[in-house]
């Protein structure tokens, strides 16, 4: 079964918008630890994919499986998914910029105790040690003093990574991170995914950047028309004639 073995299962999903039929029967299974890029052209489908995963979207029919396949995903709203250990980082960074670097992560640590017990509270023991392993991660140990509005773009991205992983989930989805981005803070991306990869994480990745996607070296998934095109390494999906037609042949 499939299903049992996955982390995440999405099996002939369905979603339209006023009859536009933006997810057509899209089938989609990852692994448990398995990072997965997900490419396509424009409408493919890929953000409503995203939020159908993440409970913004509901969709009309198909399933949506979580930890092989014990949870029903299009059962739960936003909240109950986000607690279940599925984290998405939007394209634009939401850091908060009056605050230090360390200071945006310990937030994201007590996220879930609300903004005074946040502000009141002396680090412990272990949550000095997790940020410590956070910054350590997304290699921003050296600017845990700056504010955060002093940050490149490619830093803010990574640290809102980093907020991110204070929230440990067992399945990331990043949502085109090396957008807007220089290639040498592109390539510090890739191997910073590899390295939350390699932590045991599942990570599920969009991005358009094709250097960025073969740098990451995972199995790639090609979106088109709100339905899996083509699927494999990158070389595979990159000599697939359909790939090839509906990213020049137009
Ligand atoms: P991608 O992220 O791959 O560019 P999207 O999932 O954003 O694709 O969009 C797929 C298609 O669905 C697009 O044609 C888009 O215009 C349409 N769409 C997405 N969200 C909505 C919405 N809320 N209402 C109407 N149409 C939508």
């Amino acid at each position: 079964d499939i299903a049992a073995n996955a982390q995440l299962y999405l099996d002939d999903v369905r979603v339209s918008f006023d009859g536009f039929k933006a997810l057509r029967g899209l089938s989609l299974t990852i692994e448990p630890g398995e990072m997965r890029a997900i490419i396509g052209p424009n409408g493919a489908g890929k953000t409503t994919m995203m939020d159908v995963i993440t409970g913004k979207t509901r969709p009309d029919s198909g399933e949506v499986l979580f930890e092989g396949g014990s949870v029903d995903l299009t059962r739960l709203d936003e909240a109950a998914i986000a607690e279940l250990g599925i984290g998405r980082k939007f394209q634009k960074p939401t850091v908060f910029e009056s605050h230090t670097v360390e200071d945006n992560v310990y937030l994201a640590l007590k996220a879930d105790r609300g903004p005074l017990a946040t502000l009141f509270h002396r680090l412990n023991a272990e949550e000095a040690r997790r940020i410590d392993e956070i910054l350590a991660t997304v290699k921003l140990g050296d600017r845990r003093h700056e504010l955060a509005a002093n940050l490149s773009h490619g830093q803010k991205q990574w640290l809102e990574i980093g907020m991110l992983l204070a929230q440990e989930p067992k399945l990331l989805l990043v949502d085109e991170p090396v957008a807007g981005m220089t290639d040498a803070e592109t390539m510090e991306t890739a191997a910073l995914l590899r390295r939350i990869h390699d932590s045991g994480k599942s990570v599920v990745v969009v991005e358009h950047d094709m250097a960025f996607v073969r740098e990451l070296g995972v199995k790639v998934t090609v979106l088109h028309e709100g339905g899996v095109l083509s699927e494999g390494s990158i070389d595979h999906v990159a000599a697939d004639p359909r790939v090839i037609e509906v990213y020049l042949g137009r």
